[in-house]
C-alpha cells in the first residue's frame, strides 16, 4: 500500500494543505490522482508517496484517523520534474499563492491538476502537397501556395482560407491529408548562419558575458542596436553545448518576424509556446519539451514553467513587458521565475530591453544584475523626433486628431512610396458619449467604466467585459431624446480621419477588433509588410518588436495620455511605449523620423523620450520614485478583495487593514470601480522588508477562520490603478 499526501484541485486558502490518501497501484509525486472529497470527485496532485506493508486498518490506526482510497492513478509518469515541484514551492511563498493554483498555473490546460472537459488528447487533420502534377485554376493555385508557404497546414485552417478550393485539392489530389497528434507547426526551415559582422557593441556584449560568471545580465540596448543577435549568438554557442535554450517574449512581440528569425537560424529544434496555442498544442509543446526533442523555446510567460532539463541560458527580451506579470493568482512575475530556473540550471540570465523596468535597471547599478550597455544602432541612425503640441494645433484650428505637421509628414512619406505608422493607444470610434440633456456618460451596467461607441457595428461597448448594446433612444438617467455628445476617439475613427485626409490611402489596423480571429494578428503584419498598405494604424500592438525597412515616420497620437492616470508606473509606461514607437522608424537604409503628438510636451517622460535618453528618465524618475517612496524604494503588497456583494468586500478589506500589522504603512482602504459585476476593495501595504510584508499577512491569514473569498494578494504588483 502507499500512502499519499495530495493536493486537491480547490485554490481556496484553508484547503492549502495536503489530504492524505491511500493507492495500491502505482503512483509517483507529480501525478494527477482522481479522489473522493466529502461527496465530490476531485483531481489532485500527489506531493508525496510512501511505502508501506500496513493494511488500511493498520495504517488508520497509526495515523489515528480514517482514510480513503484513490479513485484513480491519472498518470503512469510524473508530470512534472522535481526542479519543478521545488519551483512551485518557491512560487507559493513568494506570491503567497495557494500550493495548488501554482502548479495549476505552472501545467497546460490538458494536465492541470482540475477536473474538467479538454482533457482528452485529440488528433487533427492536416495537409500537404502530394508532388503529384495537377491542373489549377487561379484560386486553388492560390490555395495551393498557402500550403506551400507553410509547408503543412491544419485542414481546418486552410478550409477557413480557402472554403470552396480545400476539399477540391485534396479531391485532385494536389494535396495529402493526414493524422497528427501534434499541431502546433513549427515551420521548420533550413538553418541560415549569421553572415554579417558583429558590431562593436555586439562583440563587447558577447565578450562581457562570455567573460564573467555573473548569473543575470541585463543589456540595455536602444532598439536596433543588435540584441536580438546577441541572443542568438549565445544561444548558438548553449546549444552546440547540447543544452537547451529558453527565449522569452511579450506576448505581442511574439510575431512571425522574431519566430522566422530565430528558426530560420537554428532549424528544426524550436518550439514555440504562447497563449495563442490550443490546450492541445500546448500539450505537445510540453512533451516535445520534457521528452527532450525540442532544444531551444521561444515562448510568452507560461513558457518560464516548461519541464526543460538541461538549460543552458534564458533570454527575456522587452524585459520591462508588463505582459510577464501574471495578474491571476498566482501573481508571479515571469522574471523571478526566469531568475530562480536559472539558479537551478546554473546558466546565465540575460535580461534584455531598450527601456529596463526602473525595479531591474536600479538592480544593474547596484550590480545584482551585469549591467551592459548597447548604445548604438546597427545602421547607426536615431530617428529624428518632432513634438507636437496638440493645444496650440488645436488653437490654430488643426484637428484634433491629426496636426497639421503630422499631415504634412504623412503626405511626404505617401508621395515617396515610404510607409507610415500611426499609433493611438484607445480603440473604437468615439471613447465616451453624454446626454446632451443631463451630461450624463453612459456607463457599462456591469463595470463602472464608460461604453466606446464602435462606428462599423453601430454599436456601444465595454471594453472590459465585453459588454454590448445599440445607442439607447433616450437617456436612461434623465428620459431625454436629445441625443448624445460624443468625446475622445480611439483606431476606428482614427483610420476614418486618415482616409478622409488622404482619398484613396491603403490603411490597415490593428487592435482588439481587428484580430480577433486567429492569426488576424500575423496576417495583418504580414500585409503590411508586402508593402500592400501605405499605413498601419493601431494600438500599442503595433508599438513593439516589429522590424519594417520602408517604414520611415512613425506618428504617436495622444502620446501622453497615459501620464493621466494615477498609477505609479504612468510616467514610466508613457515613456517605454513612446521610445517603443520611436525604434519602428528608420530601421532600413532611409533616415527614419518620429512625431509624438502631445499635450504636456514639456513632461520629462515625452522629452527624454524624443532624446532617446533613458539615463535623464531613470534620474528624474527614481527621484519621483523617491518621493512618493514607491519601488524601487519600497515594496508594495496589494491586497484586493472583489465580490458581488459590496457589504462583504467592504468589511473583509476593513479586516484586512485592522488584521495586517507591521513595521509597513497601509495605503487604503480604497475602493475601486466595479468590474464585471464585481465590487472591489484594496489595501496596499508598503515597506523595505518584502520578508516582512509577507510574514504579516500570512499570519493574518493563518488567524482567520474564513477563506477570504475573492482575495487577490498581487506581491509587487505591477500597476495600482
Ligand atoms: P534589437 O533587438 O536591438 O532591436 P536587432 O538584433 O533586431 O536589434 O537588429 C536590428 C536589425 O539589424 C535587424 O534587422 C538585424 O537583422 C540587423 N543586424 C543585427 N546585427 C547585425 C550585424 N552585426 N550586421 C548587420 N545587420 C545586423
Ligand atoms: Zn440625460
Ligand atoms: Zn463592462
Amino acid at each position: 500500500m502507499k500512502i499519499l499526501q495530495v493536493w486537491i484541485e480547490h485554490p481556496v486558502r484553508s484547503l492549502d494543505k495536503t489530504f492524505t490518501y491511500l493507492s495500491e497501484e502505482e503512483v509517483f509525486p507529480g501525478c494527477r490522482v482522481e479522489v473522493p472529497f466529502g461527496a465530490k470527485t476531485l483531481v489532485g496532485f500527489v506531493d508525496q508517496v510512501e511505502n508501506t506493508d500496513e493494511n488500511q486498518a493498520q495504517i488508520e490506526a497509526r495515523l489515528g484517523f480514517k482514510v480513503k482510497k484513490v479513485l484513480s492513478v491519472m498518470d503512469k509518469r510524473p508530470l512534472i520534474t522535481e526542479e519543478l515541484r521545488q519551483l512551485a514551492q518557491y512560487m507559493h511563498d513568494t506570491t503567497l499563492s495557494v500550493m495548488i493554483a501554482c502548479y495549476q498555473a505552472m501545467l497546460p490546460a490538458k494536465v492541470k491538476p482540475a477536473s474538467g472537459k479538454d482533457k482528452k488528447i485529440l488528433m487533427e487533420k492536416w495537409v500537404k502537397v502530394s508532388g503529384q502534377s495537377v491542373s489549377l485554376t487561379p484560386k486553388q493555385a492560390q490555395a495551393y501556395a498557402f500550403v506551400i508557404a507553410h509547408q503543412q497546414v491544419r485542414y481546418s485552417e486552410l478550409r477557413a482560407s480557402f472554403p470552396s478550393q480545400a476539399k477540391s485539392l485534396l479531391d485532385k489530389g494536389a494535396l495529402v491529408s493526414f493524422e497528427m497528434e501534434k499541431s502546433a507547426d513549427n515551420k521548420i526551415q533550413k538553418p541560415v548562419p549569421f553572415a554579417g559582422t558583429l558590431s562593436d557593441d555586439q562583440k563587447n556584449a558577447l565578450k562581457e558575458i562570455n567573460d564573467s560568471e555573473d548569473p543575470v545580465y541585463l543589456i540595455r540596448g536602444v532598439t536596433g542596436s543588435g540584441k536580438t543577435e546577441v541572443y542568438l549568438h549565445l544561444a548558438q554557442d548553449a546549444l552546440e553545448k547540447g543544452k537547451q535554450v529558453l527565449i522569452l517574449v511579450p506576448e505581442i512581440s511574439l510575431t512571425p518576424q522574431m519566430i522566422n528569425r530565430v528558426s530560420a537560424r537554428f532549424g528544426k529544434d524550436l518550439a514555440i509556446y504562447h497563449s495563442g496555442l490550443n490546450n492541445q498544442e500546448k500539450y505537445e509543446q510540453y512533451r516535445k519539451v520534457m521528452k527532450g526533442e525540442a532544444k531551444i523555446v521561444v515562448g510568452t510567460r507560461s513558457a518560464v514553467f516548461l519541464p526543460f532539463y538541461d538549460l543552458g541560458l534564458i533570454v527575456m527580451d522587452e524585459e520591462h513587458d508588463s505582459s510577464y506579470k501574471q495578474e491571476n493568482q498566482p501573481c508571479y512575475h515571469c522574471r523571478d521565475i526566469a531568475i530562480w530556473r536559472g539558479r537551478y540550471h546554473h546558466c546565465k540570465v540575460i535580461l534584455g530591453s531598450a527601456t529596463p523596468s526602473l525595479e531591474s535597471y536600479a538592480r544593474g547599478m547596484k550590480n545584482v544584475y551585469h549591467l551592459i550597455l548597447m548604445k548604438h544602432r546597427i545602421n547607426d541612425s536615431l530617428p529624428q523626433v518632432t513634438i507636437v503640441n496638440m493645444a496650440e494645433s488645436m488653437r490654430h484650428n488643426g484637428s484634433y486628431i491629426l496636426s497639421e505637421e503630422l499631415k504634412a509628414k504623412i503626405h511626404d512619406r505617401l508621395q515617396k512610396k515610404e510607409q507610415v505608422i500611426l499609433l493611438l493607444n484607445r480603440r473604437g470610434y468615439h471613447t465616451q458619449l453624454r446626454c446632451r440633456s443631463c451630461g450624463t456618460t453612459l456607463l457599462c451596467p456591469h463595470c463602472d467604466i464608460a461604453l466606446s461607441w464602435h462606428n462599423d457595428v453601430r454599436k456601444l461597448r465595454c471594453h472590459t467585459c465585453g459588454y454590448e448594446s445599440y445607442l439607447p433612444k433616450v437617456c436612461p438617467k434623465c428620459g431625454s431624446n436629445k441625443g448624445f455628445a460624443s468625446f475622445g476617439f480611439g483606431t476606428e475613427k482614427l483610420e476614418q480621419e486618415v482616409q478622409t485626409c488622404f482619398p484613396g490611402v491603403k490603411t490597415l489596423r490593428m487592435d482588439a477588433d481587428t484580430t480577433t480571429k486567429k492569426d488576424a494578428h500575423a496576417k495583418i503584419l504580414e500585409a503590411f509588410g508586402k508593402g500592400e498598405a501605405d499605413i498601419l494604424l493601431g494600438t500599442q500592438m503595433i508599438a513593439k518588436g516589429l522590424d519594417y525597412p520602408h517604414v520611415t515616420l512613425v506618428g504617436v497620437i495622444n502620446g501622453d495620455a497615459g501620464l493621466a492616470r494615477t498609477d505609479f508606473r504612468s510616467c514610466e509606461t508613457t515613456f517605454q511605449l513612446l521610445m517603443q514607437a520611436g525604434g519602428r522608424s528608420g530601421r532600413g537604409e532611409n533616415a527614419g523620423e518620429v512625431v509624438y503628438q502631445v499635450y504636456d510636451p514639456d513632461h520629462y517622460a515625452v522629452q527624454c523620450a524624443a532624446a532617446q535618453d533613458y539615463e535623464t528618465f531613470f534620474r528624474y524618475e527614481m527621484q519621483f520614485r523617491h518621493l512618493g517612496k514607491y519601488p524601487p524604494y519600497t515594496y508594495l503588497i496589494a491586497l484586493t478583495v472583489s465580490d458581488s456583494d459590496q457589504r462583504y468586500v467592504e468589511r473583509t478589506a476593513d479586516a484586512l487593514k485592522k488584521g495586517i500589522q507591521g513595521n509597513f504603512k497601509t495605503i487604503g482602504v480604497i475602493s475601486l470601480l466595479k468590474l464585471q459585476d464585481l465590487y472591489r476593495s484594496r489595501i496596499v501595504l508598503k515597506g523595505t522588508n518584502l520578508d516582512d510584508m509577507r510574514q504579516a499577512v500570512l499570519t493574518f491569514m493563518h488567524s482567520t477562520k474564513p477563506d477570504m473569498k475573492g482575495l487577490r494578494i498581487d506581491v509587487n504588483p505591477m500597476v495600482l490603478d
